[in-house]
């Protein structure tokens, strides 16, 4: 079964110097209840992704080409308002900065309450108790009156409690986690993490968790998917891709694998860097970096292709080859 279906999905920007391809061919799905890990550094796509998926490309950027599915309907398609109804109702989001997502100006308990009554037919007071019930299951102390507080008047920590409530009171069947704990102080990231995989354990919810933290990764996800320059690269369990990662790509990352809270945005164990948008290398996009590049590589793009252990879009993969 599928929850959300993602098929060659590709975001352009055009620009001065050409049109950039933020995300090429990007092919994801995510199950029922699953908690999905997307990894990669910065710039490789993922956040572009997960803005795609929620409907908050900002224009001039485009969906050029490819399709999303939920629940086999596409809402890449969508207008402006079905698609605001698909965000809350459907999917929820969570960003790295929780002040981004609430309101200063209104109390904690107004925001459950507006976004409890917009997509879940429910009284005021019912609302109201829902609201203290959700602040109750993110671990605020003391809901019945933190209820009625502002965003102002809560930690880092426990302002990104009340985005997670914020996100699941409509009780969406996926939620959109981009970088979640970046922003919070270390000895509470894994904390929220926890949090997070819990309630949505709870509540049915699939999850794609965005990070560049392979660690928040290795506690929390299903499977995950890795991203390198607008593409997914490979795909797989979590504790296949951990023991036996197959993209060499995804084999440097592994051997860098930070704690919760370290960042590093560069990786150690492969040289060079990630090619910018508008310098994209021909054939795998790797190549320059690859320790295992062969003739072929700087040449033909390899496809992300599907086999019993997973998905991998790496020549030394290709049946072509093998054979
Ligand atoms: Fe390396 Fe070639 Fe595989 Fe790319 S396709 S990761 S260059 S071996
Ligand atoms: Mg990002």
């Amino acid at each position: 079964m599928t929850l959300l279906k993602v098929e060659n999905l590709t975001v352009e920007f055009p620009s001065r110097r050409g049109t950039l391809t933020a995300i090429e061919d990007v092919c994801l799905t995510v199950a029922p209840g699953e908690i999905l890990g997307m990894v990669g550094e910065s710039g490789a796509g993922k956040s572009m992704t997960g803005a795609a998926i929620i409907g908050l490309i900002e224009p001039p950027g485009r969906i050029a080409r490819g399709q999303i599915l939920l629940n086999g309907s596409r809402i890449d398609n969508l207008g402006r308002e079905d698609m605001r109804r698909v965000r809350g109702r459907q999917i929820g989001a969570i960003f790295q900065d929780p002040l981004t997502s609430l309101n200063p100006v209104l109390t904690v308990g107004e925001q459950l309450i507006e976004t409890i009554q917009t997509h879940l037919k429910l009284s005021r007071s019912a609302a109201r108790e829902r609201a203290i019930d959700w602040l109750r299951r993110v671990g605020i102390p003391a809901p019945e009156k933190r209820v009625d507080t502002y965003p102002h008047q809560y930690s880092g920590g426990m302002r990104q409690r009340v985005v997670i409530a914020l996100a699941l009171c409509a009780e969406p069947r996926l939620i959109i986690a981009d970088e979640p704990t970046t922003a919070l102080d270390v000895s509470v990231q894994a904390q929220i993490i926890a949090l997070l995989r819990k309630l949505c354990k709870e509540t049915g919810a699939s999850v794609i968790l965005v990070t560049h933290d392979m660690g928040v990764i290795a506690e929390t996800a299903d499977r995950v998917a890795v991203m390198y320059a607008g593409r997914v690269i490979e795909v797989g369990a979590v504790a296949d891709v951990l023991r036996a990662p197959r993209h060499p790509y995804t084999a440097g990352l592994m051997a860098s694998i930070p704690r919760i809270g370290e960042k590093p945005d560069i990786l150690p164990q492969i040289d060079g860097a990630m090619p910018r948008l508008n310098a994209r290398p021909e054939g795998c996009a790797f190549n320059p970096r690859c320790p295992k590049r062969m003739e072929v590589c700087a040449r033909l793009r390899p496809d992300l292709v599907a086999d019993a252990q997973g998905e991998v879009a790496c020549h030394l993969f290709s049946k072509e080859l093998a054979t």
